[in-house]
């Protein structure tokens, strides 16, 4: 077998095993099943609720889960739940979660919901993909997922079941009956019907009441566009995910591998890639806490965790690496071999201080929901290159395409990232299809096959692919294109910055003029001045050099550490409107900066005493930012 080292290794393992291999499953039923029968009683998937290294956990055999995947599976069967129709998980990462995942798979298509979402996000999703039914939590002391799902359900009439999972049921005795008098009380208004999870589960057999699926179909609904607007509902089918999970079994893992996977399930990273390739090579998948990185105490006892499980692999994402840098490494690590990192750029100065810190390599990887996900990844055997995503993976085209005269670019030229792969649905990536048109760049038959990233990037002479930039994220200044990653990558390069989100902050004459807010490591106390002469010094393109820097304690971020960028915009708009208030003497300020699913972001603007209406619309008419009365 070909080891996975260079491009050419690449291309001469997809050459060694054409796709779809003859010897893999073809759904994720039948990889379960599969793993039930190779692995049946080594560990599987265990979570812990709290974070301490001795705190109770639970594991499920590959056994175990496959006969829970198969009751969840005639769970919702029984419910009305065909091949075409929709569970949604409103969950964070929990046993359960893994369970409702396959088992929604089996019987229909999987949406699982980020339940860190507001509730008209969460009901706007579940309206968009005509759920019936839904998996979320149980009222719980101290979480409101249970009450946003709630509020959510009463504008979804198409979710006809609930189903709930209770989370006190991972702690201590003592600990549940304290919880179960402290369960806050919930008003429900609206007209499904509210199930106990284990409950409803008891009354399935663990053997699929109806027939497997025997054919390749859309078998998840993930969410993803959380950094440049409101949520686009991109779906997958069996096969790209089995690519994903194949990828991962054929050149990464095997089920003497320990991954501990802080990351959440509602995101491809953590479902598609990490529990796809565990359940392909019968590695077994650790989650502590429900919300990983974000629980209490995680950071904390990382390392001890580490220790606890042996982990051979540590999933992670920039964000992450960087706390983790701030601790020292307080227990025995040796059992670790490596650390992948993707979903956001690594920067080159944070790589090199994590492998001093930690004595462990990382792997960055590139991928994304509309691809299924994996794209790209440096060899985890072979050499890697910081600063670069690394090799397309076996099966994986990637084509570098000029945008202006979409000509093929030559090595070391930028231009769009374009990938062709197993896991890319041409012509069908997102379930609305006028979001499809123009996403694609045609193969040699005319067929749709080169997803357009939205990526700017370019590959070297060894096949290693670099990002650069991002077209799906340019600031317009006065119809010029500056790509906000120059500015990044610039100011991520001062000693005392973490983490940096430029984007476009609203401006009368340029339309737009580029801004940048910025994290900066714990400790460090650099000036804004100091920041700007770097920006000055370092950025080449003098347009692009920001007008305006902030520092703030903690920059917003994604689920999975991404930057999230319409929050800066939330930001950046309503500051220059108070300083335009400001100026012009109106008495009125910008109460709140909202999302609106038709309007964008809109500004709410609260009116003071001596308002004069006139002059403020004055002020208005020289932007173009949509604005509402609060
Ligand atoms: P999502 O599907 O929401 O996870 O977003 C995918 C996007 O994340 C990609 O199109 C890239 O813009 C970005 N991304 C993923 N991995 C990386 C990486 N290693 N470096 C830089 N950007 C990345």
């Amino acid at each position: 077998m070909v080891q996975f080292i260079s491009a050419a290794d690449s291309v001469a393992i997809a050459a060694e095993t054409p796709w779809p291999p003859t010897d893999f499953p073809t759904t994720t039923w039948h990889l379960v099943d599969r793993a039930a029968t190779r692995f049946g009683a080594r560990r599987g998937v265990t979570f812990q609720l709290t974070s301490g290294p001795r705190a109770r956990a639970e594991t499920l055999t590959w056994a175990q889960l496959r006969d829970q995947v198969a009751q969840a599976a005639n769970l919702f069967r029984s419910l009305g739940i065909g091949e075409t129709d929709v569970v949604a998980t409103v969950l964070p990462n929990c046993n359960e979660m893994v369970v409702s995942y396959f088992g929604a798979q089996a019987a229909g298509i999987v949406c699982p919901i980020n339940p860190l979402l507001e509730a008209e996000q969460i009901a706007g999703i579940l309206r968009e993909t005509g759920a019936k039914v839904v998996v979320t939590l149980k009222t719980m002391p101290g979480a409101d997922v249970a009450q946003k799902t709630a509020a959510a359900l009463r504008d979804v009439p198409n979710v006809t079941h609930v189903i709930e999972v209770d989370l006190a049921r991972y702690l201590p005795w003592f600990k549940r009956i304290i919880a179960g008098f402290m369960r806050p009380k919930m008003d429900v208004a609206h007209q499904a019907q509210v199930l106990d999870f284990p409950t409803a589960l008891a009354g399935q057999g663990t053997q699929l009441a109806f027939d497997a699926p025997a054919t390749d179909r859309v078998a998840s609904y993930f969410h993803t566009g959380g950094t440049t607007g409101l949520p686009k509902v991109a779906q997958q089918r069996f096969s790209g995910i089995l690519y994903n999970a194949w990828v991962g079994a054929h050149i990464l893992f095997n089920e003497r591998d320990v991954m501990m996977c802080p990351l959440p399930l509602f995101h491809v990273f953590g479902a598609v890639v990490v529990l796809g390739m565990a359940t392909a090579s019968g590695a077994e998948l650790v989650m502590p806490t429900p919300a990983g990185y974000r629980g209490k105490g995680v950071f904390d006892n990382f390392w001890k965790l580490i220790e606890r499980y042996r982990a051979t692999f540590l999933i992670t994402v920039p964000t992450a690496i960087s706390a983790l840098m701030q601790r020292p490494v307080n227990a025995d690590i040796s059992s670790l071999q490596l650390a992948i990192s993707g979903s956001a750029a690594l920067p080159v100065e944070l790589y090199r201080r994590f492998e001093a810190a930690a004595g462990l390599s990382i792997c960055e990887g590139y991928g994304m929901t509309e691809a299924t996900c994996l794209i790209a990844v440096n060899p985890p055997r072979g050499p890697k290159k910081s600063g670069s995503v690394g090799l397309p993976v076996p099966h994986t085209q990637v084509k570098i395409v000029d945008p202006v005269t979409q000509m093929q670019c030559v090595t070391g030229e930028v231009g769009e990232i374009c990938v062709a792969s197993p896991g890319v649905y041409g012509g069908h990536t997102y379930t609305e299809a006028a979001k499809n048109a123009d996403l694609y760049y045609p193969d040699r038959t005319g067929a749709p096959a080169f997803l357009r990233t939205g990526d700017l990037g370019k590959l070297d002479e060894d096949g290693y692919l670099f990002i650069t930039g991002r077209s799906k994220d340019l600031i317009i200044r006065g119809g010029h294109n500056i790509d906000p990653a120059e500015i990044e990558s610039a100011l991520a390069a001062h000693p005392d910055v973490a983490f940096v989100g430029a984007i476009g902050q609203p401006d009368p004459h340029a339309g737009e003029l580029p801004c940048a807010y910025v994290e900066l490591v714990s400790g460090a106390d650099v000036t804004v001045e100091a920041l700007m002469a770097h920006a000055k010094a370092t950025i080449h393109e003098r347009a692009a050099v920001p007008k305006y820097i902030e520092v703030l304690p903690e920059l917003p971020k994604t689920a999975v550490g991404k930057v999230f960028k319409p929050a800066l915009r939330k930001l950046a708009i309503a500051r220059v409107l108070n300083r335009a208030f400001a100026a012009e003497g109106v008495d009125a300020s910008v109460v709140a900066v909202e999302e609106d699913r038709k309007r964008g972001l809109v500004a709410f603007i609260g009116k003071g005493p001596a308002l004069k209406e006139a002059v403020l619309r004055d002020v208005m008419a020289k932007f173009t930012i949509t604005w509402d009365w609060a």
